[in-house]
């Protein structure tokens, strides 16, 4: 018992933080019919390989529910975009890892994050092919979901021209993502009252400072710890060893508006929401997986605290039990949620982030959306028959981390079931797009 304590100990520690913003996908060969269907899903991050165990999920689980009609089975893309970076920089590095070409991140938005126009250039994208004819199903973990809602945004904006159009998005499944931000980035180190400003000596504070020598002797490093600077160039070959320790000292990246941790900022959502970005696309099928790992602290009150169960998850136990009481009045300014009557869903949390941020960007009452138990999704036969796109479908996991469905293979039965009804959801909805 204690050893298998241990080794959920070690794995969390080891993977936590690599895994922390992943985004990957899934692809399938094409059909015999007009629209090829591909499918894809993301996790990644810095990697562009496929963790341990991912090849038998798309060897086995996710093509159970595929039948016999598919001539080929499911493939899986996995794609490399920032670990740090905005939404913004990921969803570009995202868009031309899949279609190849110099990634680039617009004139103004360029200009006002003061970094280049232009990152790498892709000689061969790895799905070259990705067009409205031939979809692709998109899979975010954590910060790889609100990375696909910023894609299919700038997709609709034209931010890619007019090559690149929603559809090209056939379906988007999250798990545990912050589509409406997380406290966890104020523990961590973001300043509640002077976001994106960091506490000095925090965790966040540190994690900036390593990425700031990480960049900098990037050259040598392993593709790896690709962290994506390209376009800031933080490198040794591009600036000088004091130009570094300026950013040690205070960072233009970490503490700006165009970093991953004020993307999970609640001022940070609030203003996405704002411009419509969440909106739902009629035509993309939508699913969110929902970890919980609290319960309420006594009956009656809103506030949680983790299951006893969890605490092997040590990290995930300590940092559940924080977001569990997170006070949301210190924040300013205030997020829009705000009112004095809030429901438990905002403390109800996977470690990481609370369960109202993670069933899909927007309040229920400004986007459509079901919300059912995960056990319940596709056994029933009217929820396959009602299944249609520009409805978010809303499945939660009890007694779940932020880690327990993905980006850790570990072969437990909730995610062998996990990956085989996303197998089986894919298929059924292939099946309703009426192009396809
Ligand atoms: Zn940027
Ligand atoms: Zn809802």
């Amino acid at each position: 018992m204690a050893r298998s304590m241990l080794k959920r100990l070690a794995a969390n520690l080891l993977y936590r933080l690599p895994f922390l913003w992943k985004n990957g996908a899934f692809q399938r060969g094409p059909r015999r019919s007009r629209c090829s269907l591909s499918h894809l899903s993301l996790f990644k991050v810095s990697l562009a390989v496929a963790p341990p165990g991912y090849g038998e999920i798309s060897k086995h689980y996710l093509n159970l529910g595929t039948g016999t009609k598919s001539p080929k089975p499911r493939r899986t893309i996995f794609v490399s975009v920032g670990p740090v970076s905005s939404l913004h920089d990921r969803a570009c590095e995202l868009y031309y890892a899949l279609r190849g070409g110099t990634v680039d991140y617009g004139t103004e938005h360029s200009e006002i994050h003061n970094h280049s126009r232009y990152g790498r250039g892709i000689p061969q994208g790895q799905y070259p092919h990705w067009s409205p004819d031939k979809p692709l199903h998109f899979l975010g973990h954590s910060i790889g979901g609100p990375t696909i809602i910023k894609l299919q945004s700038l997709i609709k904006q034209g931010h890619f021209g007019p090559g690149a159009q929603t559809r090209m998005i056939f379906s988007i499944n999250a798990v545990s993502s912050p589509f409406r931000g997380t406290p966890a980035v104020y523990l961590l180190g973001e300043r509640a009252d002077a976001a994106p400003a960091v506490r000095p000596l925090s965790f966040g504070s540190m994690v900036g400072k390593g990425v700031h020598i990480l960049s900098f002797i990037s050259p040598l490093l392993p593709r790896a710890l690709d962290l994506h600077g390209d376009c800031r160039s933080l490198t040794y070959r591009d600036v000088s060893f004091l130009s570094l320790l300026k950013q040690l000292w205070k960072s233009d990246w970490a503490e700006s508006r165009d970093a991953t941790p004020f993307d999970v900022t609640f001022q940070a959502a609030d203003e996405r929401e704002t411009n419509g970005e969440g909106n739902l696309d009629p035509n993309t099928f939508y699913q969110s997986h929902v970890a919980r790992m609290t319960r309420a602290r006594s009956e009656g009150l809103k506030t949680h605290i983790p299951s006893m169960y969890n605490i092997a998850s040590l990290l995930m136990y300590l940092s559940a039990r924080r977001l569990g009481r997170f006070d949301y009045s210190i924040l300013s300014p205030p997020p829009s949620f705000l009112h004095p009557d809030l429901g438990e869903e905002y403390w109800a949390n996977d470690g990481v982030v609370p369960i109202f941020s993670q069933w899909h960007p927007l309040p229920c009452r400004h986007t459509r959306c079901n919300h059912l138990k995960f056990s319940s999704q596709l056994d029933d036969d009217s929820n396959k028959l009602t299944l249609e796109p520009g409805v978010w479908y809303v499945n939660e996991e009890e007694n779940a981390t932020h880690l327990s469905l993905i980006p850790l293979w570990t072969g437990t039965e909730r995610q062998q079931r996990f990956w085989r009804k996303l197998g089986e959801w894919l298929t059924t909805v292939e099946g309703k797009r009426k192009d396809c």
